[in-house]
């Protein structure tokens, strides 16, 4: 049978499977152990650590629409991060670049210099000799994240596969920012792909989860193992929760984009508004690659604010339906300042490096209806505009 569509997946994950009572929609088993079927006869589930049967139909899911072999669904993003790092050995080297996921960030390098875990290389894979730097390495795994966080910065999946064929290296792809309807990493030649399934996949802001996905099923077994090994896996009723937001997954994330090229065109002919950071943007510098890679530009931008840093807190306050939090992807607007909260535990320098000012201002674009969000925009930068004459 051909492929099936990501929404098709999406809204039939585990739909008139259930053989107790015929329920369309998938139980929620609430079990942490299971009845053997006798002595020595195990049933096909023993413990929910190890497997749940509600957990399996999202993990089914995701697999298939990233077209991976297995996925392993985790409790939060950042066991899906650590569950993948368990195919380094300590003499391994890890590749990943300057601007990738705070947390990631952390992580690597407190386990690489702490730990002892691996040995670590931050390359920055937006300037021209990146494939150099890449090779000098010699990496058994390299970390992409594109497009990247706040300045969503593009990197060519596929080149970066080329090389680490060649070098044997493994690629992990963080797809969090896009979700499998906008990029499937595994198919531009990625062999694992990590998500923040707080984000776009569950879409709600009400869970926090992860999920791993590899392309080989030797792969995906052996960090299955892993993840039960080492007490990853998610809870039942998070995975439920998970699966019900995930439905619509295909029609959000097209309303979410449709809604931010509106407020990026709006953005980039506003005086107050000196720079908009937007892959779909002709200007913007990963837009060729984008435009090959990816099935649509996502619903996460960026601006810089034409005024000094201390106007942010009335365009802030000013703000109805953008909410000043951290993170991402759900169907409420969110407005966030990278400098003081989630890029902070960067120094000043780092963030400069990272091309992270004082004035960037970071939105993920919900499902409300855009004359509504375009109007409070427009409000909160006229209260800017009005302070800055008197
Ligand atoms: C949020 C996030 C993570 C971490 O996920 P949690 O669910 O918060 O543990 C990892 N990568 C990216 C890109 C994220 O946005």
């Amino acid at each position: 049978m051909a492929r099936r569509h990501p929404a098709t997946i999406a809204a039939r994950a585990g739909i008139a499977e259930d053989t107790a009572y015929g329920a369309v929609t998938p139980p929620i088993y609430l079990t942490s152990t299971y009845e053997l079927e006798a002595f020595r006869q195990p049933g096909p589930y023993d413990y929910s650590r190890s497997n749940n049967p509600t957990r399996d139909v999202l993990a089914e899911a995701l697999a298939e629409l990233e077209g991976g072999a297995k996925a392993i669904v985790t409790n939060t993003g950042m066991s899906a991060c650590l569950l993948a790092l368990q195919l380094l050995k300590p003499t391994d080297t890890l590749v990943f670049p300057h601007d990738c996921y705070g947390g990631s960030y952390r992580l690597f390098i407190n386990l690489a210099q702490r730990k002892q875990a691996f040995h670590i290389q931050i390359v920055n894979f937006q300037q021209p000799d990146w494939a150099e730097q890449v090779q000098a390495a010699s990496p058994a795994m390299i970390w992409l994240e594109t497009p990247s966080n706040p300045l969503l910065q593009v990197t060519d999946i596929q080149a970066v596969c080329q090389l680490a064929e060649k070098l044997q290296a493994k690629v992990v792809v963080d797809n969090t920012f896009l979700s499998p309807v906008l990029q499937q990493p595994l198919l531009l030649g990625a062999d694992l792909v990590v998500h923040s399934t707080t984000k776009y996949i569950n879409g709600h802001s009400d869970i926090i989860g992860g999920a791993l996905i590899a392309k080989d099923a030797a792969i995906g077994d052996e960090l299955k193992w892993w993840g039960n090994c080492l007490g990853l896996t998610g809870g039942a009723l998070d995975a439920y929760l998970t699966l019900r937001g995930l439905r619509t997954l295909s029609p959000r994330i097209r309303l979410q984009e449709a809604n931010t090229v509106a407020v990026v065109d709006f953005l980039a002919a506003h005086p107050l508004v000196k720079k908009v950071y937007y892959p779909g943007l002709p200007a913007h510098p990963g837009h060729a690659i984008a435009k090959s890679q990816q099935h649509g530009f996502g619903a996460m931008c960026s601006f810089e604010l034409n005024a000094e840093p201390d106007y942010l807190h009335d365009f802030f306050a000013a703000l109805q339906y953008f909410t000043l939090a951290q993170s991402l992807g759900g169907t409420e607007s969110l407005i966030c300042h990278p400098a003081t909260m989630t890029h902070a535990s960067m120094d000043a320098a780092a963030q400069a490096r990272a091309g992270i000012s004082a004035t960037l201002v970071r939105l993920s674009v919900g499902i409300e209806d855009i004359s509504d969000l375009i109007a409070d925009l427009e409000h909160a930068l006229e209260q800017v505009a009005l302070r800055l004459t008197v």
